[in-house]
């Protein structure tokens, strides 16, 4: 007998992560691949962001040790360093240095090439996941009546074969430059809508070699649109002594990617932390740059009419500003999705699935989604999006959060917890943090000190 077969498009993050969980409840599950895995330690064509800094959130971390009983120590034998939030992730916002605390959380630090390759490993040798590889999905097969999709059309890179291979579910994971859109067209349905908010950022990375007395610290200096600094960057000591620094830029003042432009760019940062790092460390790789670093988003939760047995998660359903670190994140949280909404349902009766899963898809990415865009919108300049007054009062108020942790150990945990997507943003208005911002800043006004964040209310008032 025919068993039940699905097929995952891409197996990068998002393709391993839906892999894992279509294991659960399909006989055999084929994730396609342009590429040729595993690529080890090496960088592929496929995900050149892997060169730049990656940090996967506590919230994701916690998600992927779920999915992966005992990944943790996978980590852990890997060489990924443990940063304990507070004492070893030294953040500089708009206020200053947050305090030295140890805030109770935990996460793992690895660069992005590993980080996945012990993912691949994982799903690789689940026994019903196999791996089609230097292949690329050119096409959707679908029923007679073009209303259910049931497979793919292929071709190889190796000798340019066309090929098709049939399934009862399509999972479309193949990130920004994915091709869902014009599949959909082709075969008479219409196209998601596109939103895009663009705040011109850019990034560049150097790799460095550190030596066994460097400080394993993760340093973050942020950018501070609101004063004008358009820079920003972080550092993060990685597995094998290594440590990656991206710098990083909006408002389209992007950092260089030759020697001379990025050490001066590093030492123009709003605090000389990162620079005089740097000063310490061997640099091992050329710097890269990046400057495709929009927020991206297709509606197809908002589609009339779709093709059933078609799913599209990862960054080819959002992609979004990796400033704010949330991307892989997302990608663990749909795969949580995707398994909720697989949990006792009969994979051989699958009609309805695909727009409830963009449904409650698009619900899942909402608070990601609101951060890294409602952060762009301070950007000068930025594009497909203004501001409104209930925005302004946001960053007026983060702002203020901002002015408030240095001084503040609780109000910098409840921050972590929103920056890690451990709580929704909302949670940074709940009465402990309120007071102690309003309280600090109040404080701060009697003592005659303008807060960025009331000067930036005066000039949109
Ligand atoms: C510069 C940069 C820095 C980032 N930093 C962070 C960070 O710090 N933290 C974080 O969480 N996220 C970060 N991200 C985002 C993160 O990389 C992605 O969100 C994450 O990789 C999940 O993406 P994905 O799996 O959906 O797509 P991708 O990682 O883009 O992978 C898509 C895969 O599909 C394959 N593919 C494409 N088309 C086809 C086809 N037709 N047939 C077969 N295969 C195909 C590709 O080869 C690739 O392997 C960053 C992104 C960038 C650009």
């Amino acid at each position: 007998m025919p068993g039940t077969q699905a097929i995952v498009i891409g197996g990068s993050i998002a393709g391993l992560l839906a892999a894992r969980v279509l294991s659960e409840y399909f006989d055999m599950v084929i994730v396609i691949e342009r590429d040729k895995l595993p690529a080890g330690t090496d960088y592929r064509p496929g995900t050149p962001q892997a060169r730049h800094l990656h940090t996967m959130l506590i919230r994701g971390e916690q998600a992927l040790c779920r999915l992966f009983p005992g990944f943790e120590e996978d980590l852990k034998q890997a060489g990924a360093v443990q940063a304990r939030w507070g004492l070893d992730n030294r953040f500089c916002t708009v206020g200053g240095w947050t305090p030295r605390f140890d805030s109770g959380y935990r996460s793992h630090i690895m660069g992005r090439i590993r980080l996945e390759y012990l993912v691949y490993a994982r799903v690789s040798a689940l026994a019903n996941v196999r791996f089609l590889t230097e292949t690329e999905v050119t096409g959707l097969l679908t029923s007679a009546d073009n209303r259910q999709v049931n497979g793919v059309f292929t071709r190889s890179r190796v000798n340019q074969m066309e090929d098709r291979l049939t399934a009862q579910l399509v999972v479309d994971a193949s990130g920004r430059s994915s091709k869902a859109s014009q599949w959909l067209t082709q075969l008479g349905y219409p196209a998601p809508q596109e939103t895009v908010i663009d705040a011109h950022c850019g990034y560049a990375t150097r790799w460095y070699r550190r030596s066994d007395e460097f400080s394993p610290e993760v340093i973050a200096i942020q950018t501070r649109p609101n004063a004008g600094l358009m820079r920003g960057g972080g550092l993060m000591t990685v597995e094998d002594h290594q440590v990656v620094v991206t710098l990083m830029g909006g408002a389209g003042d992007y950092p260089p990617t030759d020697e001379e432009g990025f050490n001066a760019y590093a030492r123009s940062l709003a605090d000389p932390a990162l620079y005089e790092a740097i000063q310490q460390l061997t640099p091992v790789s050329a710097i890269t740059g990046y400057r495709r670093l929009n927020n991206r988003r297709l509606h197809f939760e908002r589609l009339t009419r779709r093709p059933e047995h078609f799913l599209v998660m990862g960054d080819a359903a959002a992609a979004l500003n990796p400033i704010y670190g949330q991307g892989m994140t997302k990608a663990v949280l749909e795969a949580e999705l995707l398994q909720q909404l697989l949990q006792g349902r009969d994979v051989s009766k699958l009609v309805g699935l695909a727009a409830r899963f963009q449904r409650e898809l698009a619900k899942v990415m909402k608070g990601a989604w609101m951060m890294a865009t409602g952060e762009d919108m301070r950007f000068p300049g930025v594009e497909g999006a203004t501001p409104w007054l209930g925005d302004r009062i946001g960053h007026a108020y983060m702002d203020w959060v901002a002015q408030a942790m240095p001084s503040s150990q609780l109000v910098t945990k409840h921050f972590f917890e929103v920056m890690t997507l451990l709580r929704p943003a909302a949670s940074m208005m709940r009465p402990a943090t309120l007071i102690r911002v309003v309280w600090h800043n109040l404080r701060a006004i009697g003592r005659g000190r303008n807060t960025p964040a009331l000067q930036s209310v005066e000039i949109t008032a």
